[in-house]
């Protein structure tokens, strides 16, 4: 799992290891270590307890 700046003028490649994913009070994001632009992701967590994040468009519904 990648995720891509959606910075048009970057887009950047971060695996998630690459990024910190914090929650700034408009729901799960990392910001692009490369330009700072906030990417928001979504937060899913499989049966055995495995948590991934996925990559949304824009910004989610609050
Ligand atoms: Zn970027």
């Amino acid at each position: 799992m990648t995720f891509t700046c959606r910075n048009q003028s970057c887009q950047a490649q971060w695996e998630q290891a690459d990024v910190i994913i914090k929650n700034e009070g408009q729901g799960l994001l990392f910001r692009c270590p490369m330009c700072g632009a906030r990417n928001y992701v979504e937060r899913f967590e499989a049966d055995d307890g495995t948590v991934v994040y996925e990559q949304i468009e824009g910004r989610p519904m609050t």
